[in-house]
């Protein structure tokens, strides 16, 4: 398969120090004390580069809580004025692209249900472009093992004039019951390594495991793999998280998990 990416180093657009880039925070964001205590312990880590937190969340069925909305966008704010950590949010919509970046969200992302349709990537693309602003976008792969849709949707935000991108990892759907949430299929990210070399691709083990326990597991064959980063699920508190409770780590989890690693580190 060809691809049409025009890709800028992850380096140009973060500085890591050589390490893997570290994107960590909560599932969602539920109020304003629970984001903030957890930023401040993720930031005294030393560890995290990126805050991350779902302000609008895409529930597989209705009922369930769908996220804290624009409010939650004043928090992040305030994180990181208070750590100096980055942040980054999921957006969906124009609205949200629209939100998210007048309020200083320094990186989007697109969701695994988001990346399956191409109209809803389109119309992302389409208010990046409208913003003006050259925000770094990082694409999870479709929820279906369809690596055309990922490297489609890749190709619709470099389209609008992004080319700081990065793809992550975050696992398919399968209709198989696996000790996974979502099947890792290695095998697609190979191939989408083998396609776009000069692509970052930043692991999510926090969906791939669906509980804390296979985390290491999984983040450690990421770095076998020369995978760039992560992304991480962490709460001050996982066991009352109000989503995605039991893939969540705490900050001091966190660092451990990272520091029992071994990577690479690239040559200089
Ligand atoms: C998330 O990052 O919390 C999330 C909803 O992930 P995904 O799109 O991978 O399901
Ligand atoms: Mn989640």
């Amino acid at each position: 398969m060809k691809h049409s990416l025009e890709i800028q180093p992850l380096s140009s657009w973060i500085n890591t120090d050589g390490k893997p880039l570290i994107i960590s925070g909560p599932c969602s964001a539920e109020t304003e004390d629970q984001l903030v205590s957890t930023a401040h312990l993720l930031a005294n880590t030393g560890k995290v580069h990126v805050l991350r937190a779902g302000i609008w969340k895409p529930r597989t069925r209705p009922g369930e809580f769908e996220g804290i909305g624009s409010i939650g966008l004043e928090w992040l704010k305030r994180a990181k004025e208070e750590t100096g950590l980055l942040t980054a949010t999921e957006v969906a919509t124009a609205q949200h692209v629209k939100e998210a970046i007048d309020a200083g969200v320094d990186i989007l992302w697109i969701g695994a249900r988001s990346t399956a349709n191409p109209f809803t990537v389109q119309e992302i693309a389409d208010a990046i472009k409208a913003s003006g602003k050259d925000i770094p976008v990082i694409v999870k792969n479709p929820v279906n093992p369809d690596l055309s849709l990922w490297i489609g949707a890749l190709e619709r935000v470099n389209g609008a004039g992004i080319k700081k991108i990065a793809a992550i990892h975050r696992g398919f759907s399968s209709y198989e019951k696996t000790a996974f949430r979502n099947e890792p299929m290695w095998d697609l990210a190979i191939q989408l390594k083998t396609i776009a070399p000069e692509l970052p691709i930043i692991n999510d083990p926090s969906h791939i495991c669906g509980n804390r326990e296979l985390i290491p597991y999984i983040a450690q064959k990421a770095m076998d793999m020369d995978m760039q980063g992560f992304i991480i699920e962490s709460h001050i508190d996982p066991s009352v998280a109000w989503t995605d409770a039991k893939q969540q780590v705490t900050p001091a989890a966190l660092a451990e998990l990272l520091d029992n690693l071994s990577y690479r580190q690239p040559e200089s």
